[in-house]
C-alpha cells in the first residue's frame, strides 16, 4: 500500500525556497505583469511622436512625387519607422531587457554586451520587418478587402522560414551551441532519445549563461532543423541526471508532439483576426491621433498607426497566447513524466524556474499572464504521478543543490 501524499510533497519542495526568495519571485512577476501595459504605453507614445514629426508623409510623398513607386515607398517607410521606434523605445528597453534582471539579479552580463546584442537583433528585425510590411502593404493595394487574410498567409511564411532558419543563422550570432559532451549526461540523454523516438544527434548544450541566470531548455527550429537546446545554467552546480532526464523529457515532449507546427497553426489564426480588426479599427485610431496628413490603411506613412493598434491587440492577446502555451507546456510535463518517469528531478528542476514565475498565482492571474503553469501546479502533477507510479520503495525528500 503507497502512503505516499502528494500535496504534502509539494508543499515541501515548496518549502525549499527560503520566504525571501520566494517574495521576490513574487515583485518580479508582478512586475513583469505590469510590464506588458507599461511597454504598451511607451509605444503609444513612441508612435504618436513618430505621427507628430510627419517624418514619414514626409518620405511617402517625396518617393511617389517623382515616380510611382509604391514598393520603395513601404520599403523605406517601414525601415525608417523601425529604425526610429527601436531608438525611441531604447531607454525603456534598456530597462525592462538588462536594467530590471540585473535588479533581480537574473542577468550578469555587462551592458556593453547586452546593448550590442540588442542592436543586432534590432538590425536584424528592421530588415525583416521591412520586407514583411512591403508584402502586407502590397495585399492592402491588391487585395483591399480580403487583405487581412493574405496577410496571415504572408505572416505564416514569415514565421515559417524564420523558424526553419533561425537555428542556422540566427541562434549561433547570439551563443555558441554544441553537442552534448559524451559521458553520463550524453548516454541519459542518448536513451531517453531512443525511447522516445527523438534524434539524438539533436542535442545540444549552449552557452545561455552569456545573457541570463534562467535556470532553461528549449526546443527551435523547425522540420530539419529542429532541436533540444540545454542552456549551460542547467550544469553549473554538477548535472543531476534525474534532473536532466526530467527536463530533457519535457523538451523532448515539445519536440515529438510538434507543438511548434501547433504554435504556427494557431498563430495565423490570431493573426488574420488580429489584421482583420487592425483593418476596422484603422480609421478610429487614425482620428484620435490627429493624423490628418497620413492617408487610408493603404497609406505606409499610417504605419505607426497600424503598429499601434496590433501593439494593442497583442495587450488583448496576452491570456489567449498564455493559454495556448501553457498548453502545450503541461503536456510536455506530462511527457516527461510518462516517458522519463522522474516527477523529483522535474521537480528538482521546475523550483529553480520559481526565481523568474513566482510559484504559487492565483488561479486568475495564471490564466491571463502565465504561459507556464504554475510551478505550484506542475510540481503537484508531478507529485500525483509519483504516487501512482512509485518509481522507488522509499519517497525521496526533496534536497536543494
Ligand atoms: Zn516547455
Amino acid at each position: 500500500m503507497n502512503t505516499f501524499d502528494a500535496a504534502a510533497a509539494t508543499a515541501q519542495w515548496l518549502a525549499t525556497l527560503s520566504p525571501q526568495e520566494t517574495a521576490r519571485a513574487v515583485a518580479y512577476t508582478h512586475g513583469s505583469h505590469w510590464l506588458i501595459l507599461w511597454s504598451f504605453l511607451v509605444s503609444a507614445l513612441v508612435a504618436w511622436i513618430i505621427v507628430r514629426t510627419g517624418l514619414l508623409t514626409a518620405i511617402r510623398s517625396r518617393i511617389e512625387r517623382r515616380r510611382r513607386r509604391p514598393v520603395m515607398a513601404s520599403f523605406l517607410v517601414a525601415a525608417v519607422y523601425s529604425i526610429l521606434s527601436w531608438v525611441l523605445t531604447l531607454p525603456w528597453s534598456i530597462y525592462a531587457g538588462w536594467y530590471r534582471e540585473r535588479q533581480y539579479g537574473l542577468t550578469s552580463q555587462a551592458f556593453g554586451g547586452w546593448l550590442g546584442e540588442a542592436l543586432i537583433g534590432a538590425a536584424i528585425s528592421v530588415v525583416v520587418s521591412a520586407l514583411m510590411l512591403v508584402a502586407i502593404y502590397a495585399l492592402i493595394r491588391r487585395a483591399r478587402r480580403f487583405w487581412w487574410a493574405w496577410g496571415a498567409g504572408v505572416t505564416a511564411a514569415f514565421i515559417v522560414i524564420g523558424l526553419v532558419l533561425s537555428p542556422l543563422v540566427i541562434e549561433p550570432i547570439f551563443n555558441t551551441y554544441t553537442p552534448a559532451p559524451n559521458g553520463p549526461v550524453r548516454d541519459a540523454v542518448v536513451a531517453l532519445a531512443t525511447q522516445t523516438g527523438t534524434p539524438s544527434d539533436k542535442i545540444f548544450i549552449y552557452d545561455g549563461s552569456k545573457q541570463s541566470d534562467r535556470y532553461t531548455a528549449n526546443v527551435s527550429g523547425l522540420f530539419g532543423t529542429a532541436r533540444v537546446a540545454m542552456s549551460d545554467t542547467m550544469f553549473k552546480q554538477g548535472a543531476d541526471l534525474a534532473e536532466v532526464r526530467g527536463v530533457v523529457g519535457h523538451e523532448m515532449g515539445h519536440y515529438v508532439h510538434v507543438h511548434i507546427l501547433w504554435t504556427v497553426a494557431i498563430l495565423i489564426v490570431l493573426s488574420a483576426l488580429a489584421f482583420w480588426l487592425t483593418d476596422r479599427l484603422y480609421p478610429l485610431v487614425r482620428r484620435l491621433l490627429r493624423a490628418d496628413r497620413v492617408g487610408d490603411i493603404s497609406d505606409p506613412a499610417g504605419l505607426p498607426i497600424l503598429a499601434l493598434i496590433l501593439a494593442f491587440l497583442g495587450v488583448l492577446g496576452t491570456p489567449v497566447l498564455a493559454t495556448m502555451t501553457r498548453t502545450m507546456e503541461a503536456d510536455a510535463d506530462r511527457f516527461s513524466l510518462v516517458h522519463a518517469n522522474e516527477p523529483d528531478g522535474l521537480s528538482k528542476a521546475l523550483i529553480k524556474t520559481a526565481e523568474y514565475r513566482a510559484p504559487s498565482p492565483s488561479a486568475i492571474e495564471e490564466f491571463l499572464f502565465y504561459d507556464h503553469p504554475s510551478v505550484e501546479n506542475r510540481i503537484r502533477r508531478a507529485m500525483e504521478w509519483k504516487a501512482t507510479h512509485p518509481p522507488q520503495p522509499l519517497a525521496e525528500q526533496p534536497t536543494r543543490p
